[in-house]
């Protein structure tokens, strides 16, 4: 079967889950953590969203949520703070309203950001 790497948005422990799995526990922490990934092409509000996935909001996407997640690619709006254990990426035309913290980020121009940036590339080691 094939299998996915999750890294726990807890204590970032890493696993191996398979594909099809939608939520695992943490072998390290205990903690029940999510792998799913999200995408978001409406208006979607919703208080905090965890994910060991990733989330991408279309270019029609408006998400308002508190995130925490592996990948977050955004096209689209987000109004909220979010932590991203790898790669945040914000696309052309896109909008964020919040504080960012991630490994890595890459912004095309023309995007909009409101809001603190925190990028700590040796934070979690995976390429
Ligand atoms: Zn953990």
């Amino acid at each position: 079967m094939d299998k996915k790497k999750v890294y726990c948005y807890y204590c970032g422990g890493e696993q191996l889950v398979s594909l099809q799995a939608f939520s695992t526990v943490c072998p390290l922490c205990n903690q029940r953590i999510s792998t799913e990934d999200l995408i978001v092409s409406s208006f979607y509000s919703r208080p905090k969203i965890a994910t060991s996935g990733s989330i991408f909001i279309e270019s029609s996407g408006f998400l308002r949520s508190c995130l925490r997640v592996h990948n977050l690619s955004l096209y689209g709006r987000l109004q909220g703070d979010v932590t991203a254990a790898n790669k945040i990426t914000i696309g052309t035309g896109a909008r964020l309203e919040g504080n960012i913290t991630a490994t890595r980020l890459e912004v095309n121009s023309g995007a909009k950001i409101n809001g603190f940036c925190r990028i700590e590339p040796d934070s979690i080691k995976e390429s």
